[in-house]
């Protein structure tokens, strides 16, 4: 039905890797373009009509995004993707941990949610601990609970797993967490493009995503952090535009979110995640979701029909992205035949290696579904699957 709207799929591809990135539609490829084309100057600094429009379109995307996951337009930080928003977050927190503390993650984390806080933890002695999930990969909420003391300072989780498709019940737990005085962070990398964000429901301190899992470009993502979390934050860079007086002795920064913003942001790119969320409210979620749900039924219930099919977690509780494995063959081997046959699918740890670790596994095959998707491209998905799986009898 949407995918009129994206250029790519004028010729035949078969796109189930959404989860890795989304393709563009062809409103947010010209909201690029047209900005450089015509209104594009660098931002905060001229005097010129080209760049104060070029400020006041940078800082409306600002607006947009900060209404998009309702929160106020100073608690958005432009930074350049959800693994950068994380490391700022876990980079100041080296100036703000002790030895004994602790930080939180679950077994589940991309490792853009899992190697800054074990790092971080490496560097200032506070101890990394990890809560598991349970065999249908939904969270083991006794063993989150059995974790989380008055020791745990940061609680750090997706609200969707990459991996799983399980939506996360992350209201619990940060209310859990706030009540031993954690801040929590969410990595709404995965969840923003399938259901919509309101960090105040969520009630999170921190909550991160990229642009281009969202249908927006590359280069652009988001830390919203609650003023007083972001308050404790010291600048992630230093350079221009974060600052308010320099000396030669001394600097001064800038008020949020500019302090956390070093030098030329980027700009093009927040313009053109403005037109993606554009693109998501035109839509509705009330659509997206229902017809995301009609193809993602439909794919869980032809996999099911292959029997050497193993799936990481409960199918039926998952949302918009599926891992399995085929018994007996490799993935990677799979993988080759899907390619072959113009089926784009991941194959791998996905980034997230403990989880694989986990169900004793190195590897998986994951089909994520985009608001573009037909039943007709899992049909074609199912048969190009079987195929490579007759290949290997
Ligand atoms: N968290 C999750 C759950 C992800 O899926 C990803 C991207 N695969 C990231 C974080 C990191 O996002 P990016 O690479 O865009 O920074």
């Amino acid at each position: 039905m949407f995918k009129k709207d994206f250029p790519i799929f004028d010729t035949p591809l078969i796109y189930l890797d959404s989860a890795a990135s989304a393709q563009k539609p062809k409103m947010v490829v010209e909201a690029l373009s047209d900005f450089y084309l015509k209104d594009y100057s660098n931002v905060h600094r001229g005097t010129c009509e080209l760049a104060n429009r070029a400020t006041r379109m940078y800082e409306s995307a600002r607006k947009s995004v900060a209404e998009f996951i309702v929160a106020d337009e100073k608690e958005i930080v432009f930074t350049k993707g959800a693994t950068e928003a994380i490391n700022m977050v876990a980079t100041g927190y080296e100036q703000l941990l002790k030895p004994d503390d602790e930080v939180l993650v679950s077994i589940s984390e991309h490792h853009a949610n899992f190697v800054p806080w074990q790092q971080l933890c490496l560097k200032t002695g506070a101890k990394f601990c990890i809560f598991n999930m349970k065999e249908d990969g939904s969270w083991d909420l006794d063993d989150f609970k059995a974790k989380l003391n008055e020791n745990t300072k940061i609680v750090a989780v997706s609200v969707m797993s990459n991996v799983l498709g399980i939506i996360n019940p992350v209201k619990k737990l940060t209310d859990m967490a706030h009540q031993f005085g954690a801040k929590v962070l969410l990595d709404g990398a995965q969840s923003v493009a399938h259901i919509p964000t309101n960090v105040k429901d969520f009630g999170c301190d921190y909550f991160v995503f990229s642009g281009h899992k969202i249908y927006g470009p590359t280069g652009i993502g988001v830390l919203y952090g609650a003023m007083e979390a972001l308050e404790v934050l010291p600048p992630y860079q230093f350079g221009g535009d974060m600052v308010k007086d320099v000396f030669i002795d001394k600097t001064t920064f800038a008020d949020l979110p500019a302090k956390l913003e070093a030098g030329t942001p980027p700009i093009a790119e927040a313009i053109a995640l403005q037109s993606a969320l554009n693109y998501i409210q035109n839509i509705g979620w009330e659509e997206i979701q229902k017809n995301e749900k009609q193809v993602f039924d439909y794919l869980i219930q032809k996999l099911k029909n292959i029997h050497q099919i193993q799936f990481l977690g409960n199918p039926d509780i998952k949302t918009g992205l599926v891992s399995f494995n085929i018994k007996g063959i490799h993935p990677n081997d799979i993988s080759m035949i899907l390619a072959k046959q113009n089926v784009c699918v991941r194959v791998g740890h996905h980034c997230a290696m403990p989880i694989h670790q986990f169900w004793g596994v190195n590897a998986s095959i994951r089909a994520s579904l985009g608001l573009y998707n037909t039943t007709e491209d899992v049909d074609l998905f199912i048969s190009a699957l079987q195929k490579a799986i007759g290949f290997f009898k």
